[in-house]
């Protein structure tokens, strides 16, 4: 039941109600006692009444009773009758048979017995809804000479309930609304804090804006809830601020870590080139090819691919320098690695294995391919003329070993000692030769 009711109202609401409630209890039960408590004070006073109009009623007829005379009771008591309330009025001997009645309604009321008369000889009363009987004996010389029963009806009654009841109804509606009307005024008092406090945490929520202060104007608990959420959004932001702070120096510890790394892998990559290149010709160094040889031999051993090596020297080069000079030499050195890194194709792997003496490999190349490759190599050498100074220039030829195999658990060793026979042949058959050895 509450939760139907107030799972989804607000507190405006539930205090409104709250308030409302509690009133609407109260007056109904001052309204409902009040309105009780008079009922029956009115009533007490009207039977108060009836009792002492039969008491009179009764000394007045006291002699007619004695002398039997009727007419002179009658009308004697006609004028009570007047009153439209009094219903009847009859009169009883001691024995309690009826002596006369006069009544304003054929009605049907109490019919009292004898016995009941000797029960009850001074007073009896009986109050129903509808009417109030009142039983009286008529007295002469401190002695019962009958009795008189007057009959009325409790419609002064009822009519004062009802305007009771629409009076206390009035007024119960006029203090409820009042009730109400404060409760509106009231509510606020308690509800506006919450709804400022509620207003400020989502402010926060949406524009993550902590430079929000709370003002209370009371000295109540919300003044404490109040100080208690400036002190917390106080540090959320000192905490938010270092955060940035803290975030900011992460950053720039990053970029700069970044930084170091990348002059790192720089320098590693300068480092690796060095290590795998020739300095002066920028062709693969002794170690490198030797390395490169190897994985050669086993890709080719596994594949059962040939393996085309050529290893050739520049013929006469001391006298090259002799003749021209050690500087101009090393151009000389330049120029033949250019040429033979242009006449090699793309796959093919050509490092300086020493002074002027350098080494091709070639993948995949059967000895007619290596033959052709060192062939075109050593006529390309053989023709080009190399500028070693403005106008002035020269020319070298080369001699070529070379051998192409499938290899079979051969060593780089064992190749290298093939082509550096065919090379030693290629020179003494009187250099800018090409030559073939063989396992
Ligand atoms: P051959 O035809 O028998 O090969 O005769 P060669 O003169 O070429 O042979 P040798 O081995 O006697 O001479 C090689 C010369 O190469 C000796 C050396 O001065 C020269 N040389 C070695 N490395 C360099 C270098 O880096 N630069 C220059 N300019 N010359 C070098
Ligand atoms: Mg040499
Ligand atoms: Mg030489």
């Amino acid at each position: 039941m509450y939760e139907l009711m107030f799972k989804n109202t607000s507190i405006r609401i539930k205090l409104i109600f709250l308030f409302g409630l509690s009133a609407g209890v109260a007056l109904l039960l001052v309204t409902t006692s009040s309105f009780i408590y008079n009922l029956y004070e009115y009533k007490n006073t009207v039977v108060k009444e009836s009792i002492k109009l039969a008491k009179v009623s009764g000394k007045n007829i006291a002699a007619s009773l004695m002398f039997e005379d009727r007419e002179s009771a009658r009308s004697i008591l006609q004028p009570i009758l007047n009153d439209e309330n009094v219903y009847s009025i009859k009169i009883y001997d001691t024995q309690g048979h009826l002596f006369t009645t006069i009544d304003n309604r054929t009605l049907l009321f109490n019919n009292w017995s004898a016995d009941k008369f000797a029960s009850y000889p001074d007073i009896n009363l009986s109050v129903t809804w509808d009417y109030i009987d009142v039983l009286t004996s008529i007295i002469h010389n401190n002695e019962s000479i009958g009795f008189l029963q007057i009959t009325s009806s409790t419609d002064v009654i009822k009519k004062y309930m009802q305007k009771q009841g629409l009076v206390s109804l009035v007024i119960s509606l006029f203090t409820l609304l009042i009730v109400l009307l404060l409760a509106f005024w009231f509510e606020k008092i308690f509800s506006r804090p919450i709804y400022d406090l509620l207003h400020a945490i989502k402010d926060i929520k949406d524009n993550s804006e902590f430079d929000i202060y709370l003002v209370s104007h009371t000295k109540d608990e919300f003044n404490e809830l109040y100080r208690e959420f400036n002190h917390m959004t106080h540090e959320i932001k000192k905490r938010d601020n270092l955060l940035k702070e803290h975030n900011i120096n992460l950053k720039n510890l990053v970029n700069s870590t970044n930084e170091e790394l990348v002059k790192t892998q720089t320098n590693l990559d300068e480092a690796f080139i060095l290590a795998h290149t020739d300095p002066l010709t920028n062709l693969s160094n002794r170690r490198n090819i030797m390395e490169q040889f190897d994985l050669l031999i086993n890709e080719a051993y596994k594949n059962e691919s040939y393996l085309g090596v050529i290893m050739l020297d520049i013929d006469y080069f001391k006298r090259v320098n002799d003749n021209i000079g050690h500087q101009a030499g090393d151009i000389v050195l330049k120029e033949v690695s250019r040429l033979l890194k242009k006449n090699a194709r793309d796959n093919d792997i050509v490092g300086r294995i020493g002074g002027e003496e350098f080494l091709i490999l070639c993948q995949h190349a059967n000895a007619d391919t290596t033959h052709k490759v060192a062939e075109r190599i050593r006529q390309n050498v053989e023709q080009k003329i190399i500028y070693y100074e403005a106008e002035q220039s020269t020319q070298v030829t080369i001699s070529l070993g070379f051998c192409s195999v499938v290899p079979q658990l051969n060593s780089r060793e064992e190749l290298i000692k093939i082509v550096d026979e065919a090379l030693y042949q290629a020179k003494a058959s009187g250099r800018n030769h090409v030559t073939q050895g063989f396992i």
